[in-house]
């Protein structure tokens, strides 16, 4: 018996059920296929972002951060509290609620919007027909004119440190250890081991990060990433820079690694291990061998500008895909595909997309950094405000970190905002949508900010830009 839609999405994460209720929303009689099991053995919807990534993520570096402020921010306030102590059962099932808050959620939205679900994995064949397999084993075929591949990514694994799922584990493990670890490694600094390496060093374990490269979050401008490191390190975070994983044993209840950098071999012995070294497109069982989808050198499904996969009503959006593995990236790109199969103009501008990492400072940008600037040859000008100088980021104790906007010299039209500090994730909103409207710097130095606000320090950017910054030298 075969099930005909309009169209099909393999995948629920972000990319898939936000792309399946907006061809819902169009009329398209729309499938969502996923096989994600959640804690409890029933479908879970909401693909790695719900279920390990970035809800749980947050929730977590919540938690952590509360538990943080009790000893190293209350005292300023003239606060003090004797004996805090974490019940780790509430820590983690506070977090698990909140993920099965969200991922129930899904099936509501699903249900208003009259998006059909199937719980199993989902083979695209060929003439876009899909092969669900169920949990136990039952098979299903339906079809569709158009195929939406959303199955998006899963941890990379090094081959001289597989994941045991116990001691040497990936997010998903990372956010579900029973106990604080004393010592964590964490291999790779990047946006998971600096999130969730924060979230176990603010519960007290010791954290030693591992990372491959000699420069620090070499993705971020230099100035963001020169001073978050050092904020980093003064939360007792030890990031090793230039240091590569060469063994990692485990040994009773202990990991031992060995790894190199310019001074030679090293050891470590940690009690877990949180590996973070990036993630890869999934499409394991997800094409049949005839359908004619193509992959590239690093296993993503080659798709167009539009998305498209070459094959007639086949497309691909989201981690499985080229462009930044972020979660909003994934749902703007299944909401445009849509529209473009329900015949109206998507539309998803890569330019813009912002990047938050919510350690604390917390890390925020959109655009070009200096460096790209300078080695496309674009002639830019730089304005910069430090938190120093935000009466509210002071009111806060929170006044660590600075606004950075590039614009371009002849134009002003801001190429790139880069923020290190607190409330940023907030913050690049605006930047984001002044970039948007191709606004200049004089745009944002011109628009009124609420008065005492953290969005000042955009303002003051702004006009730091054309060295009219009001509250430091120019
Ligand atoms: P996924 O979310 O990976 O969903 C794919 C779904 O498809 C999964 O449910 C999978 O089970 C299913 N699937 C795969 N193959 C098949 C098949 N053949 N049949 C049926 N189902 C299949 N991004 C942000 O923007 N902000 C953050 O704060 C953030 N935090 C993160 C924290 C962590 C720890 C991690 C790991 C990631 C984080 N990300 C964050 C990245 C974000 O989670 C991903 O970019 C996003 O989930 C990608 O969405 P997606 O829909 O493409 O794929
Ligand atoms: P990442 O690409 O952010 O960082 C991986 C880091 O590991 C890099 O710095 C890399 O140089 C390093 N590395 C690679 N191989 C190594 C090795 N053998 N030894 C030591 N270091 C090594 O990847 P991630 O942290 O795993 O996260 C994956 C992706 O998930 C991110 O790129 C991002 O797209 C997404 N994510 C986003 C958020 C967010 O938006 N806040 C949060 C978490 C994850």
């Amino acid at each position: 018996m075969s099930d005909k839609f309009d169209v099909i999405f393999i995948g629920a994460g972000p990319a898939g059920y936000v792309g399946a209720i907006r061809a819902a929303q169009l009329g398209l009689k729309t499938a969502c296929v996923d096989a994600f099991t959640g804690k409890d053995g029933k479908q879970a919807l909401g693909g790695t972002c719900l279920n390990v990534g970035c809800i749980p993520s947050k929730a977590l570096l919540d938690s952590s951060r509360q538990y943080w402020n009790i000893a190293h921010n209350l005292p300023v306030h003239g606060i003090s509290v004797e004996g805090a102590k974490v019940d780790m059962a509430t820590f983690i099932g506070r977090k698990d609620k909140i993920v099965k808050q969200f991922t129930g959620g899904i099936g509501q939205l699903f249900k208003a919007n009259k998006v059909t679900p199937y719980f199993g994995t989902g083979k695209l064949l060929k003439g876009n027909e899909v092969e669900i397999t169920a949990p136990d084993g039952g098979k299903q075929t339906i079809s569709a004119t158009n195929v939406i591949l959303a199955s998006g990514s899963v941890p990379i694994e090094l081959p001289f440190a597989k994941f045991d799922g116990k001691m040497i584990v990936d997010n998903a493990g990372a956010l579900d250890f029973a106990e604080v670890p004393k010592r964590l490694g964490v291999i790779g600094a990047g946006v998971i081991g600096l999130e969730l390496g924060s979230v176990w060093k603010r519960m007290g374990a010791e954290v030693t990060i591992l990372e491959a490269l000699p420069d620090f979050l070499s993705v971020a401008d230099a100035d963001v990433a020169k001073v978050a490191k050092k904020e980093f390190e003064k939360q007792g975070l030890a990031i090793k820079l230039g240091a590569k994983l060469t063994k990692a044993e485990v040994k009773k209840n202990e990991v031992h690694l060995t790894y190199e950098d310019k001074d030679g071999a090293h050891e470590l012995v940690v009690d877990k291990l949180l590996v973070a070294v990036g993630r890869r497109a999934y499409t394991a069982g997800l094409l049949a061998d005839d359908t004619g989808v193509k992959l590239d050198e690093r296993g993503r499904i080659v798709v167009d500008e539009h998305c498209h996969t070459g094959v007639d009503g086949v497309w691909a959006i989201g981690d499985a895909v080229r462009g930044p593995m972020l979660a909003h990236k994934g749902s703007e790109e299944g909401v445009a595909v849509a529209e473009w199969i329900a015949g109206k103009a998507g539309h998803v501008n890569f330019d813009t997309i912002p990047w938050v990492i919510y350690t604390e400072p917390e890390i925020a940008w959109a655009g070009k950094t200096e460096k790209q600037l300078k080695d496309e040859g674009v002639p830019y000008r730089v304005g910069t405000f430090p938190f120093a100088a935000i009466g509210r980021a002071v009111a806060m104790n929170e006044a660590v970190g600075q606004v950075k906007m590039l614009a371009h010299a002849e134009t002003d039209r801001i190429l790139g905002v880069h923020m290190v500090g607190p409330g940023v994730s907030e913050l690049i909103a605006e930047c984001v949508v002044a970039m948007e409207f191709k606004g200049s710097s004089e745009d944002l130095a011109r628009i009124v900010h609420a008065h005492p606000t953290l969005s000042e320090a955009v303002h003051e950017a702004a006009l730091s830009v054309d060295k009219r910054a009001i509250h430091k030298g120019n």
